[in-house]
């Protein structure tokens, strides 16, 4: 049976002689693009790379993706299913192989008694379709393209499901559903779509990929990067703290992925282990770009969310820049080596506030002097004083525990 990194080694091989074979031509027609659908897109086309789903050259007997009705992405009604597909022929691609695990129904279950259809200006924000995107058009998806396994988790907006898609070469995925009826409840349908856009734009080995989305009547689905090792908040769960070489490991990546998302002019925001997901190989991947408040239960799910990662100028109702994601770092750094991050105050939001203003921090003895060193550079009161993150590479305790042969999806942008 193949690993899953066998997949995923695969699947970027795919992707990259897609694009040297130019194959980012599609055999449908490009879509216009919707009003709402302008800007960031409009932002980050020149970062846009080809889409990672070319339809695969139709081959005489056989069926690839069914037809969807014309222009899905304004229409809120039920799409008829697809008619019967003859399956693909046999393919010794070894993804096929890999167990995705057994469907519980959960989509079609929830689907029931859950959400409900969206209208007016609503329903025509949320009609979020990447096959209509201009600058990268992709295929028309829909559940039934999909083999559904195990599932993943649950969000504050639906269930996440591993899944394959069943035309070649059978990609596997985590599938995310989002019902739009909730997200409207929560206000936050403008704050989705810009966040879906951009985070479709992105390409680096530590930022989770969103290879595409597609919607039906109720919902919207996010066909993201499977990460195969799951919740990295789990793992520090489960340890309460990393050593130092883990955690400089992490926080090598977080800075490499930072400084990618900064050259893009995407600031994070919200940089916090429970934003963070491991690949397969246990590399670090941000993951979440705002749509997915967590589901109760986990820690800091409060209606404010959590104060501890804010910085002295969001605090105190300043103006920010992209220098909010240092700070975030110096307390992600402290988090992982503490086990907790350094202003928490069980008393309440306001002495949490009180000690960030103040930077009151206090490092256990524990801590190396070298990372000690780090987190006190990036904890700074003034922004302008932040250690930068091309520093941050290069401090010494980073460089340390830096692995001498890098892993295949360490190192640079794709
Ligand atoms: P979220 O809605 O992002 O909070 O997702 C709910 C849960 O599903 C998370 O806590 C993860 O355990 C899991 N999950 C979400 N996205 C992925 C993914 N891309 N790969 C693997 N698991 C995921």
């Amino acid at each position: 049976m193949a690993s899953v990194g066998a997949v995923t080694r695969q699947i970027a091989a795919l992707e990259i002689s897609a694009k040297q074979n130019g194959a980012t031509k599609n055999s449908r027609p490009l879509h216009q693009k919707t009003g709402s659908q302008s800007n960031v897109s409009k932002l980050l086309t020149k970062f846009a790379a080809p889409h990672p789903f070319p339809d695969p050259k139709p081959k005489a007997s056989v069926r690839t993706v069914p037809p969807r009705p014309a222009n899905p992405a304004h229409s809120t009604t039920k799409q008829p299913a697809p008619a019967p597909q003859k399956p693909p022929p046999a393919k010794p691609a070894a993804d096929r192989e890999l167990d995705i695990g057994k469907y519980d129904g959960g989509f079609e279950i929830e689907n029931e008694k859950r959400g409900e259809a969206v209208d007016g200006e609503a329903a025509r924000e949320l009609a979020l379709d990447s096959s209509v995107s201009r600058t990268r058009p992709t295929r028309e998806w829909h559940l039934t393209d999909f083999d559904i396994g195990r599932p993943l988790g649950k969000g504050k907006f639906g269930r996440v499901y591993m899944v394959r898609t069943k035309v070649e070469p059978n990609y596997i995925l985590a599938l995310k559903c989002l019902y739009k009826s909730e997200i409207v409840q929560s206000r936050v349908e403008k704050q989705i779509r810009r966040e879906i856009e951009i985070q479709q734009n992105l390409r680096h080995p530590n930022v989770l990929r969103l290879y595409g989305y597609f919607h039906d009547e109720k919902r919207i689905f996010l066909m993201l990067e499977f990460a195969g090792k799951g919740e990295l908040y789990k793992q520090l769960t489960k340890y309460g703290c990393f050593s130092e070489r883990r955690s400089a490991i992490y926080v090598d990546q977080m800075a490499d992925a930072l400084s990618y998302l900064h050259s893009k002019h995407v600031i994070h925001r919200d940089i916090k282990p429970e934003n963070l997901l491991l690949g397969i190989n246990g590399e670090l991947k941000i993951g979440d770009f705002g749509w997915s408040v967590h589901a109760p239960g986990n820690r800091r799910t409060t209606l404010c969310g959590t104060l501890d990662y804010l910085p002295p100028e969001m605090v105190e109702g300043r103006d920010h820049n992209e220098k909010v994601d240092y700070w975030a770092l110096g307390v992600l750094t402290y988090e992982f080596i503490v086990g907790s991050p350094p202003f928490e105050e069980m008393s309440g939001y306001n002495a949490t506030y009180k000690r960030i203003a103040k930077v009151d921090l206090r490092i256990p003895s524990k801590v190396s002097a070298d990372a000690r060193d780090l987190i006190t550079n990036l904890l700074q009161y003034d922004p302008e004083r932040r250690l930068p993150l091309v520093e941050v590479r290069r401090h010494p305790w980073v460089v340390r525990y830096r692995p001498k042969t890098p892993s295949p999806q360490a190192g640079k942008a794709q």
